[in-house]
């Protein structure tokens, strides 16, 4: 019988407590929001466990049974838990379908060159996505396409919860799905990019998603590119030498 069932079986109208459990219950602080609790955790905490269980919920979501249903697994997100720097895409392609880490395929390597013409590895920064699954594409098709905004809608609490607990000095919103997935507007990306913006008071630089530079292959766009990354890098209190400076000079 449990303590409180012979507290009512006695007939005692008011349960007892010891005295140094009264003074624990009085000293008890008042629950903060989940929100509060992470922020203080992820000051002091391991994020890698904080991002354990949302890896596992997204694992097994099936907010949208047809992206369930089609998806090989869902793409979590990759990287360093404690990273300074965090990219955000749209959404898995078939190769990242494939292998369950965002950007593998041949967006995901130019991503990776200008991470690494950055001064940093693949593995200093974090990267995720605004979806977790691919979306699906009619049978026999082949491709990729965007989000629906319900699907963007019922997957962003996922990333939201990443960006809590990683909590990056520096977010970069690749391409319009990102911007309009932390910013909620849906904007014209020659006029976005290369300006700094805000989400939830973390600076947000926005620049064009690496699969635009594969289909355009100007040099100039390139540029804009590295032109947006030197700003990020100067944000970090980076040092850029004179090589990553010229870079498309
Ligand atoms: N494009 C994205 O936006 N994300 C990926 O993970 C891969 C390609």
């Amino acid at each position: 019988m449990g303590a409180l069932e012979q507290i009512r079986d006695r007939g005692e109208k008011l349960p007892r407590a010891s005295r140094s459990s009264l003074v624990q219950i009085q000293g008890a602080r008042a629950p903060e929001s989940v929100r509060e609790q992470r922020a203080s955790l992820s000051q002091s905490s391991d994020k890698a466990a904080l991002l354990e269980p949302i890896r596992a919920r997204v694992s097994v979501c099936v907010k949208c049974p047809h992206l369930a249903r089609t998806r090989t697994q869902t793409v979590f997100g990759v990287g360093n838990p404690d990273a300074e720097l965090m990219f955000i895409g749209e959404a898995p392609g078939a190769d990242e379908d494939r292998r369950g880490e965002p950007f593998v395929g041949r967006a995901g390597q130019l991503l990776t060159k200008i991470i690494e013409t950055m001064g940093f590895k693949r593995s200093d920064v974090y990267i995720a996505n605004v979806l977790k699954c691919r979306p699906d594409m009619p049978p026999g098709s082949s491709g990729n396409r965007p989000p629906t905004p319900v699907e963007m809608q019922t997957c962003l609490p996922y990333l939201a919860e990443q960006i809590d607990i990683i909590q990056p000095k520096v977010l970069i919103a690749l391409g319009a799905t990102a911007v309009e997935g932390l910013l909620g507007t849906r904007g014209v990306m020659r006029e976005l990019r290369g300006k700094w913006h805000s989400h939830q008071d973390t600076p947000l630089m926005i620049t064009y998603h690496p699969s635009y530079l594969l289909r355009n292959q100007a040099p100039s766009e390139k540029r804009k590119v590295w032109e947006d990354m030197l700003q990020v890098l100067e944000r970090l209190d980076r040092p850029i030498t004179e090589k990553q400076r010229n870079y498309f000079r």
